[in-house]
């Protein structure tokens, strides 16, 4: 497979040396995974993309989950030039289009009483914890589970990467994640414990969540959990913060908090948020903490500061605004859930046909592909233990093996272990992508 990758995909593996003389290990993305090399991509168009090559690919990796419209969505394309023409990428003062998205996301997420924009989503997550911090007068933040919510210091608490252990002991010091802490989804136990420990040492300013679990949902977490959270941040009066980075839109345009019917007091969210444009990021919430943001000349005493020169501009926004809209009339949500339960719904055929050692589950348009026993939500709501047959002989790096091959035969996962759908996924596509996947 290997060998069949690399001939194929020649300029991708010249550009790739090229790069790795001017940047560090030549990967600037961290879902560009270099095994054996990043591919080189050309175009990226709907559910397709092509390589410097010409190969042509299905593309499920959708930039790892903001182009839920599908790559380079030609509607929202064509206001984006209007607004070029007409205006700047940057101007620094106000435009009409941050309005026109802030009153939008506060209509339709029902925890979001006013938004924030931001650069990215570690920078949301940065500022909603520095907001829950002054908002309290607490320091110390549970994180449920080992999951990503970015690259600050204080998040990268409990994180590993492959070959370098903790994340934490690199450059960051202890200092910096003392008042983090972990617990795991579904455990409701566990942060009780903490809340309560905490209570004695300067308390608990928030709790931060992916709603549908750690790693848009590698472990799933119950809609009971999340509610369980919603009460027990009320009775130790902590911020409930769930990070929609992946849900905000894509399970609905209410997010997860919509789908679970659950109200966070501030709202994290990212990709989706400009539909694949730039500065993706915002904070999102209730209307007496977001006021603490409140700059310029002061309004309030207690004011927490965030700043970016790029945040907020009329390009972002006025990309996030039409793709906003376009996924509402077009129920983007809907349809790329429909698609990814029709892959999932393959995928188990052929795992089950071949007696592969995986598990395939989705929630909606999220679809994972894993090695191991996972705890599964079942249609009432309960969690089961699900376990890959012959789990034994997976190992993670035979995903990424496997991702590989997945790849050479035209189809891009995540790391052959992720899978996001979009409103371009037809049954057209998804059947091919089931055919391709049953080659390898
Ligand atoms: N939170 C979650 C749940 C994420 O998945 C990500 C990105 N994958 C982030 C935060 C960070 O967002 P960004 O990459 O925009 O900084």
């Amino acid at each position: 497979v290997l060998d069949y990758f690399e001939t194929r995909c020649q300029g991708s593996k010249r550009l790739s040396e090229q790069a790795k003389q001017v940047i560090p290990g030549g990967v600037q993305h961290n879902l560009a995974f270099n095994y054996p090399f990043p591919l080189a991509i050309r175009d990226a168009r709907d559910a397709h993309m092509t390589d410097v090559d010409g190969n042509r690919y299905i593309d499920f990796l959708q930039a790892g989950g903001p182009t839920l419209l599908g790559s380079n969505y030609q509607p929202v394309l064509a206001q984006v030039q209007t607004l070029l023409h007409e205006c700047s990428p940057i101007t620094g003062l106000l435009h009409e289009y941050e309005v026109k998205l802030a009153e939008l996301v506060c209509q339709v997420m029902p925890g979001v009483e006013m938004l924030r924009m931001m650069g990215s989503g570690t920078e949301a997550v940065m500022g909603a914890i520095r907001l829950a911090r002054a908002y309290t007068g607490k320091k110390r933040v549970i994180k449920i589970g080992g999951g990503y919510h970015g690259w600050s210091d204080q998040m990268v608490y409990g994180m590993r990467l492959p070959n370098t252990g903790r994340m934490e002991a690199i450059g960051i010091p202890r200092g910096a994640t003392a008042t983090t802490q972990e617990s795991l989804p579904n455990d409701l136990d566990a942060v009780r414990r903490k809340l309560m420990w905490n209570r004695l040492r300067g308390g608990t300013a928030a709790i931060i969540v992916e709603p549908f679990g750690p790693e848009s949902g590698t472990r799933p977490a119950t809609r009971d959990f999340n509610a369980q959270l919603r009460k027990l941040c009320d009775e130790f009066n902590a911020l409930l913060i769930f990070d929609e980075v992946v849900t905000g839109f894509r399970a609905g345009m209410g997010g997860a908090q919509g789908y679970f019917g659950i109200k966070p007091d501030l709202t994290i969210l990212g990709k989706c948020l400009t539909g694949g444009y730039p500065m993706a990021g915002g904070i999102g919430g209730r209307r007496d903490i977001m006021m603490m943001l409140v700059g310029g000349i002061g309004t309030t005493s207690k004011r927490a500061f965030v700043g970016g020169t790029l945040t907020a501009n009329p390009l972002s926004c006025a990309a996030g605004y039409y793709a906003l809209l376009e996924m509402q009339r077009t129920q983007a949500a809907v349809k790329a859930g429909r698609a990814g339960d029709r892959l999932r719904q393959g995928l188990e055929q052929i795992i089950e046909r071949f007696g592969l050692p995986y598990v395939a589950y989705n929630m909606g348009s999220i679809v994972h592909l894993q090695t191991s026993g996972v705890m599964l939500l079942d249609t009432s709501n309960l969690l089961k233990l699900v376990r890959a047959k012959n789990e034994a002989k997976a190992r993670k790096h035979m995903m990424e093996e496997m991702g590989a091959a997945y790849t050479a035969h035209g189809v891009i996962t995540l790391a052959g272990s992720r899978i996001y759908t979009s409103l371009a996924d037809t049954d057209d596509v998804i059947d091919d992508a089931l055919n391709r996947f049953e080659d390898v």
